[in-house]
C-alpha cells in the first residue's frame, strides 16, 4: 500500500477562557482521537454537522490549527513536530481550497499577483516562468487569460472558486484539502466546481480530502467516506458501501436527507431530534445517544471500540 497521509490519534482541544459562565470552563473536543491513513490518489470525504470536528482535522494537518496531541505522517514526516522553516516547506506539497473564496482572496491583488505570490515566496522559476505558469494554470481551471489583470469583486462566486482551485494548484501539491469548496455556491454551479476538482485530482496526482456538510456532495468523487460526530470517527466506509449499507445510526441520519433517486430502494428513515450537544461537555458514553433512536443502556455507558464490522468498513456503534 502506498500511504501518503497517515493520521493516528489526533486530538485537538480547545480551553475556554473563564467568562461569567463559569461553569463553561474547561476544553472543547474539537477532535477527539481521529486516525485515518490516506491512500495516494484517494479522495476521502470527510463528513458531519458543523462543529463535528471536520475543519480542524483539515486545519491540523497545515498546522493552522496547532493538535493537542497525536501524529500527522506526511511523505515520511511526523509535520507535528517539524520546524516552522520545514514546515513552510512542506506547505508547498499541502494546499487548502477554503468555502468562502472571497474571504481567502486578497481583494487588493489582481488575479495574477494572487496566482504568482506563492510561487515567489517558495523562489520557483523565472519571472517569465511565473507569469507562463499563471496563464496555463487559469486556463486548466476554465479562465480566460484576460482574467489575470482583474480584482476578485469583478468575478461571480464560482468563477472566484476557480481562482482558489487555482491557487491550490499553482505549487503542484500532492494533497488538497478541500475545505467545503462549493457549500457557498448555488447548486447549479456545484457539480461543475466538483467536476474540475475530479479532473485536476487526475490530471495534477492529487491526494483529496473533501470536508463536507451533506454527504451527496462528496458521494461520486469520494473514494471512501468519514462520517465523524462530536470530534470522533462514527464511520468508515467506501463511497458505494457507505451508501449501500451504511451501519451507524447517524449515517444513516445523515443519508436520510439525502434523496434517493431509485425508489425502490427501501431505507428507514432517521429524522435527527434534539440538538448537537456541546463539544465542552460531550455526552458520556457513545456520544450520539442523546440523539439516536436506539440507545439501550450500554451506550450510556461504554464508549463504542471503533471495530471493522465488514472488510473496509468501520464503525463505532455497540449495535452495529
Ligand atoms: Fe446509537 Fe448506541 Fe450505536 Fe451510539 S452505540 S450509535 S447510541 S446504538
Ligand atoms: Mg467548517
Amino acid at each position: 500500500s502506498d500511504v501518503l497521509l497517515d493520521i493516528k490519534d489526533l486530538r485537538k482541544y480547545f480551553q475556554i477562557s473563564r467568562g461569567f459562565m463559569r461553569r463553561n470552563t474547561g476544553a472543547v473536543r474539537a477532535v477527539d482521537g481521529v486516525s485515518l491513513a490516506v491512500q495516494k490518489g484517494e479522495t476521502i470525504g470527510i463528513v458531519g454537522e458543523s462543529g463535528c470536528g471536520k475543519s480542524t482535522t483539515g486545519r491540523s494537518i497545515l498546522r493552522l490549527v496547532e493538535p493537542t496531541s497525536g501524529s500527522i505522517n506526511f511523505l515520511g514526516k511526523d509535520i507535528l513536530k517539524l520546524s516552522k522553516s520545514h514546515m513552510r516547506e512542506m506547505r508547498r506539497e499541502m494546499q487548502i481550497v477554503f468555502q468562502d473564496p472571497y474571504a481567502s482572496l486578497n481583494p487588493r491583488y489582481t488575479v495574477m499577483q494572487t496566482l504568482i505570490e506563492p510561487l515567489e515566496v517558495h523562489r520557483l522559476h523565472t519571472p517569465k516562468e511565473r507569469k507562463d505558469r499563471v496563464y496555463s494554470i487559469l486556463d486548466r481551471v476554465g479562465l480566460d487569460s484576460s482574467y489575470a489583470s482583474r480584482f476578485p469583486h469583478e468575478f461571480s462566486g464560482g468563477q472566484r472558486q476557480r481562482i482558489g482551485i487555482a491557487r491550490a494548484l499553482i505549487l503542484n501539491p500532492k494533497l488538497m484539502i478541500l475545505d467545503e469548496p462549493v457549500a457557498a455556491l448555488d447548486v447549479s454551479i456545484q457539480s461543475q466546481v466538483i467536476n474540475l476538482l475530479e479532473d485536476v485530482q487526475k490530471e495534477f496526482s492529487l491526494t483529496n480530502l473533501f470536508i463536507a456538510h451533506d454527504l451527496s456532495v462528496v458521494k461520486h468523487i469520494s473514494t471512501r467516506i468519514m462520517v465523524m460526530y462530536l470530534g470522533k470517527m462514527a464511520e468508515l466506509a467506501t463511497s458505494e458501501d457507505l451508501f449501500a449499507d451504511p451501519l451507524h445510526p447517524y449515517t444513516r441520519a445523515l443519508l436520510s436527507a439525502v434523496p434517493i433517486p431509485n425508489p425502490s430502494i427501501k431505507r428507514d428513515r432517521i429524522i435527527l431530534s434534539g440538538d448537537l450537544p456541546s463539544p465542552a461537555n460531550p455526552p458520556s458514553g457513545c456520544v450520539f445517544h442523546t440523539r439516536c433512536p436506539y440507545t439501550q443502556d450500554v451506550c450510556t455507558q461504554k464508549i463504542p471500540e471503533w471495530r471493522e464490522a465488514k472488510p473496509n468498513h468501520f464503525v463505532a456503534c455497540h449495535l452495529a
